[in-house]
């Protein structure tokens, strides 16, 4: 906006008394001495005025004019910002639509997943891939419902699945389980709630910046969804936002995989003892017979029979059997422990072991140290001490049989032997 110059209107004033003056004199001059040179006079008199009356006029039409080039001024600024706002909302409409559209791909994803593995699959890979860098690492922790802690269940960095050292989280995980609130650090160098040389203790990976939700069902957690970088200020609280609402379409996947492997387990696996059922090793059974014979290896079968528990549950009722076959159970899982080994509920108080790449030597020695480790076990009832015994038969494949059927009839006939020959032993097929 231009301010009338001061200076430069003296200066126009001078000027036009500098052109009155002589003027002035002139008029009265030729008034005096010749009348023509007095009407002259007077014209440019009657011009000058009109000239100034003129510049006047002009001068405030110029003023008008700037006064109304500072108003469209004016309105434009309030336009461009108006503009600038409605381009705000339009992109942030654009970037909720991007998100929607890439929740609905998770959702359709994650739908398709059965189990934990398939789930957290899905997730690492597609929450990579939203917070798009290469270099984010995308953690999964499940809370570990027997131990009650927090555990790692998947961690990967773009297409990689890496090694974390701090299995349990470390120090913002535990905020995150402590508060039960979503976590947003922009600056791990500079974030007063977390003491960031612990974290390079317990981690050797560098961590800048991150995003964290609980998984929740109600009031419980389930575990952690979390993304991480090495560069800070990576994540904003848009991010977060979008973080939150996948970590709950997470806990329903993760819940769902949960219920999934426990029908599964209830399908397969025996309620009271957790054993595989006699239905899962029937499936079993062929494929390692197969494989027995392709590597020209041995495998044994051990028959189990607890004695006289019909007596044992008269005498202490059917809660104290239940007890007690869940010991059973539990010694059988811990005596039986390479990978590969196979133990069941065969049905009521029986009990089947199959053990791939196993001579039958081996299998009678690993079933002797059994009978003596079940029949050392005390178990307290009624602050009585009793301890059960077992009678066991053990077979080998392919010397004792070549079908399955007859491995297990084998088993069976060295099992009713030891039960003839007096209980508490093992006798081999023959
Ligand atoms: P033996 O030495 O000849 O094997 O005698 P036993 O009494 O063990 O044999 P029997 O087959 O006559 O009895 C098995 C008993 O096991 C009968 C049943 O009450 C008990 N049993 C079977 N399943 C369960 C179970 O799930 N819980 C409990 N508590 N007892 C069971
Ligand atoms: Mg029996
Ligand atoms: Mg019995």
């Amino acid at each position: 906006m231009s301010k009338p110059k001061k200076p430069l209107f003296k200066l126009y004033s001078l000027v036009v008394f500098s052109f009155l003056l002589p003027l002035a004199g002139f008029f009265v001059y030729a008034a005096k001495y010749h009348a023509a040179f007095f009407y002259l006079a007077a014209a440019l008199v009657i011009n000058i005025i009109l000239l100034v009356v003129f510049h006047k006029r002009l001068s405030q039409k110029q003023s008008l004019i700037t006064l109304q080039k500072e108003e469209y001024f004016e309105k434009t600024n309030m336009l461009k910002a108006e503009l600038s706002t409605e381009w705000q909302t339009i992109e942030a409409f654009r970037r909720k639509i991007i998100n929607y559209s890439q929740l609905k791909d998770l959702t359709e994803k994650l739908s398709m997943c059965l189990n934990l593995e398939e789930t957290s699959n899905v997730l690492s890979l597609e929450v990579g891939k939203l917070f798009g860098h290469k270099d984010v690492t995308v953690i999964l922790y499940l809370f570990h419902t027997k131990l009650g802690e927090l555990g790692i269940y998947s961690s990967q960095k773009g297409q990689m699945q890496i090694n974390l050292k701090a299995k349990k989280g470390d120090i913002f995980d535990q905020w995150t389980v402590k508060t039960l609130h979503p976590l947003l650090v922009e600056d791990a160098n500079s974030d007063f709630r977390f003491d960031v040389d612990k974290v390079s203790l317990e981690d050797c990976r560098e961590i800048r910046s991150l995003i964290s939700a609980p998984l929740m069902e109600g009031k419980k957690i389930l575990g952690i969804l979390r993304v991480d970088s090495p560069l800070s200020f990576h994540f904003t609280t848009e991010d977060l936002r979008f973080l939150r609402t996948i970590a709950d379409l997470t806990s329903i996947a993760v819940e769902n995989a949960q219920l999934y492997q426990s029908l599964e387990e209830l399908a397969i696996k025996d309620g009271l003892t957790g054993l595989y059922l006699r239905r899962y090793l029937m499936g079993r059974f062929d494929e390692e017979m197969a494989r027995t014979l392709r590597s020209k290896h041995e495998l044994s079968f051990i028959l189990i029979d607890l004695d006289y528990f019909k007596k044992y549950n008269d005498t202490f009722g059917h809660i104290a059997g239940d007890i007690v076959l869940r010991n059973v159970a539990e010694v059988l899982r811990d005596h039986f422990k390479k990978p590969g080994d196979l133990v069941c509920r065969y049905g009521g108080e029986e009990f089947c072991v199959l053990l791939p790449d196993c001579p039958k030597t081996k299998a009678a020695q690993l079933a002797e140290e059994l009978r003596q480790k079940i029949k050392s076990q005390e178990i307290v009832l009624r602050r009585q001490k009793t301890n059960v015994t077992v009678s066991i038969g053990v077979a080998g494949f392919p010397k004792d049989a070549r079908l399955k059927e007859e491995l297990i009839l084998k088993a069976d006939e060295a099992l009713y032997k030891a039960k003839r020959g007096g209980r508490d032993q093992v006798c081999l097929a023959s």
